[in-house]
């Protein structure tokens, strides 16, 4: 027997709307790639928004079309996501820090008809330009005023808007339609799309919203470092609107100093970004003595975030929220709100539940399985390759049935690459990438177990543990430090290691280096560390 509610299809455009009418007081704030700051409310956002439709739909955008965007975190981007999808176009988010050549891959691969792109990026782009598709239209996310020379045939964004009808009909369509694509970096072979469908967005953004009210709230202000041009920003360009938060857009000024000014101007109540972001605004607060003054909460993920960043801004009273997911996953899976019952935890024990990646979010199920697809119990001490399943997470790559075909298991769980435990509270604990997991002498060793505990020394800013090739042992562990004022001697970090992991599996040597490469999304490359180390000789 069938229920008897209406049907309306879940539209990504809807939440803006929505926003418009519920929250007209709520805001975006931006630092503009201009220079200055810029204003508007989420009621003007979705007139801009209609706007730029009728625009796009006048450069020939339809459905199902591809449009592109290379751009910071800012008002027009966010105009962006709502007006592609809202038309039945595809939102296909790049990210600037990719190759020249993965770029060009995934613009053709995609099939971009359209790239609005920030003025940052237009000596980027004027380097690609050859090899462009043919018939790419170029839109500069600008006013006539900041409109460049160029040879590149660039439409200026805000003639696009110009003059057109604030309101545009919105179509209704299958709430399975794509509306947006964003390609994983893929460290081997070419990188792959996940296609994301207005149900699955809508779905993920009331999620997150319901996951972690302690950033998304009406009034809230937060500050996503984490980019629009990958992830969806963990999702906050949806869920902020849905529960009336404004948003603080830094654009491109990531570093320490001005975060921390962006914070205090605009009394921002939550960040949310990658572990490598709050080194930088880590620096800065021990510099100035103080946090920026409303500041409540930090959600950290993308990679493990080290138990000492975990208890510094904890010290300061910040709230910290590990959380963890994948762009195949929308991508949040996991959050580290502490249950009640754990409320009461002494600091010790609190920090060693941050330190894990949390629990599993409304929509997403987790499974670990060993070597022979068997299950493996949450008992926190199994550990295994871990799968997913739930209405956020990908069914396949766009385009590329290859990779399709190996994406899900036997029984449609998709594999996450991540060898993880979890506890009988349902903790999530990552112990690794399958493919950075150090196998010595057939036993596994944690990277990020090493790692946490070598970031807990003074004078480690920040490390790595990679593995290095062994003529008995397979593999055996190498250690790299980005030291705080000296060095510190490897005797020490052996030391403070001892206390939690076995004599084996201690770092066999260490190398100190000014700074550690990243990957195009702010994370450690250890595919970088192991190619330049590889053939390190360990004593
Ligand atoms: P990219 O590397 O392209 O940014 P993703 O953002 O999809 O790709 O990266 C997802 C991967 O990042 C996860 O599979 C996991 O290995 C790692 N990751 C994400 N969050 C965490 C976390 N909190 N702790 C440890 N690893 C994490």
């Amino acid at each position: 027997m069938q229920g008897m509610m209406m049907h309306m299809p879940l539209r990504i455009i809807d939440i803006l709307g929505y926003a418009a009418e519920a929250h007209p007081g709520a805001e975006i704030v931006s630092v503009r790639t201009e220079g200055d700051l810029h204003r508007e409310t989420y009621a003007q956002a979705y007139k801009r928004a209609g706007q730029l439709a009728h625009g796009l739909a006048g450069l020939g955008v339809g459905d199902g079309d591809r449009v592109a965007t290379l751009a910071w975190n800012g008002y027009r981007h966010f105009e962006l996501y709502y007006a592609i999808s809202g038309m039945g176009a595809v939102c296909h988010t790049i990210n600037p820090r990719l190759s020249a050549e993965q770029m060009l891959y995934i613009i053709t691969h995609a099939e971009d008809r359209v790239l609005c792109l920030d003025l940052t990026f237009v000596p980027l782009v004027e380097a690609l330009a050859d090899q462009l598709p043919d018939g790419l239209q170029l839109v500069l996310m600008t006013d006539r005023a900041y409109m460049p020379d160029s040879a590149l045939d660039f439409l200026c964004y805000e003639e696009l808007l110009a003059g057109r009808p604030a309101t545009y009909d919105w179509p209704v369509m299958d709430e399975n339609a794509a509306a947006g694509l964003c390609y994983t970096s893929g460290t081997t072979g070419h990188p792959k799309g996940a296609l994301y469908s207005h149900r699955s967005t809508v779905l993920h953004a009331l999620s997150v919203a319901l996951t972690i009210p302690r950033s998304l709230h009406q009034g809230a202000r937060i500050l996503p470092v984490v980019p629009m041009f990958h992830v969806n920003s963990w999702g906050l360009p949806y869920a902020a609107p849905l529960v009336g938060a404004s948003l603080v857009m830094p654009g491109g000024k990531l570093d320490g100093p001005s975060l921390f000014d962006l914070m205090e101007s605009e009394a921002v109540t939550a960040s949310w970004g990658v572990p490598t972001v709050w080194l930088g605004l880590r620096a800065e607060i021990e510099a100035r003595g103080a946090k920026p003054a409303a500041l409540d909460q930090v959600v950290i993920g993308g990679s493990a975030a080290p138990r000492a960043m975990i208890a510094f801004f904890e010290g300061l009273g910040v709230d910290v929220c590990h959380a963890w997911g994948m762009t195949e996953m929308s991508p949040v899976g996991t959050h580290g709100q502490l249950p009640p019952a754990m409320q009461e935890l002494d600091r010790a024990s609190m920090l060693d539940a941050k330190a894990k990646q949390g629990r599993r979010m409304f929509g997403v199920e987790m499974k670990i399985v060993g070597e022979d697809g068997a299950r493996l119990p949450h008992d926190g001490q199994a550990v295994g390759e871990l799968f997913v399943r739930g209405n956020g997470i990908v069914s396949g790559y766009f385009a590329n049935p290859e990779a399709s075909a190996a994406a899900l298991d036997a029984e449609g769980w998709f594999g996450t690459g991540d060898v993880a435990s979890i506890d009988a509270n349902g903790f999530l604990s990552i112990q690794d990438r399958s493919k950075d997991l150090i196998k010595s002498g057939g036993e596994w060793i944690s990277s990020i177990d090493l790692e946490n505990i070598a970031m807990a020394h003074p004078n480690v800013a920040n490390c790595a543990v990679i593995a290095v090739p062994h003529p008995k042992w397979d593999e055996r562990p190498l250690l790299v430090v980005v030291p705080k004022g000296n060095a510190p001697a490897l005797s020490e970090i052996h030391a403070l290691m001892l206390e939690h992991v076995a004599k084996w599996q201690l770092p066999d040597d260490m190398v100190v280096v000014d700074e550690l490469p990243l990957t195009a999304t702010g994370k450690v490359s250890k595919l970088t560390l192991r190619q330049r180390f590889g053939d390190h000789v360990l004593p």
